[in-house]
C-alpha cells in the first residue's frame, strides 16, 4: 500500500490518500474512507483501516546496561552448569 500526499477525490482536501479498494479509480483520504457507507457492506477491505493508523507500539522498557550484564552473567552461568 502506498500512501502519499495527494488530493482526496471525494472531498477535494489535500491529505494523504490511498487508492480506494472498492473504486480503484478514485483516491480517498482517511476521513472519507471512514465515512464511506460501503464500509459496512460491499467494501470488505477498506484501504484505510484502524490497523493502518495505529502502529503497534513497542512500549516494553529496555533493560539498562547493568541489568543486561546481570542477565547475561546469569545466563552464562546457567549454560555452564547445564
Ligand atoms: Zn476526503
Amino acid at each position: 500500500m502506498t500512501i502519499y500526499w495527494d488530493r482526496c477525490d471525494l472531498c477535494g482536501q489535500y491529505r494523504p490518500t490511498s487508492k480506494c479498494s472498492l473504486f480503484p479509480e478514485i483516491m480517498v483520504d482517511v476521513h472519507c474512507c471512514f465515512a464511506c457507507p460501503h464500509r459496512e457492506g460491499k467494501c470488505k477491505t477498506p484501504v484505510w483501516r484502524v490497523e493502518t493508523l495505529i502502529q503497534p507500539q513497542v512500549s516494553r522498557k529496555g533493560l539498562s546496561d547493568r541489568e543486561k550484564e546481570k542477565l547475561l552473567k546469569e545466563l552464562t552461568t546457567l549454560l555452564k552448569t547445564g
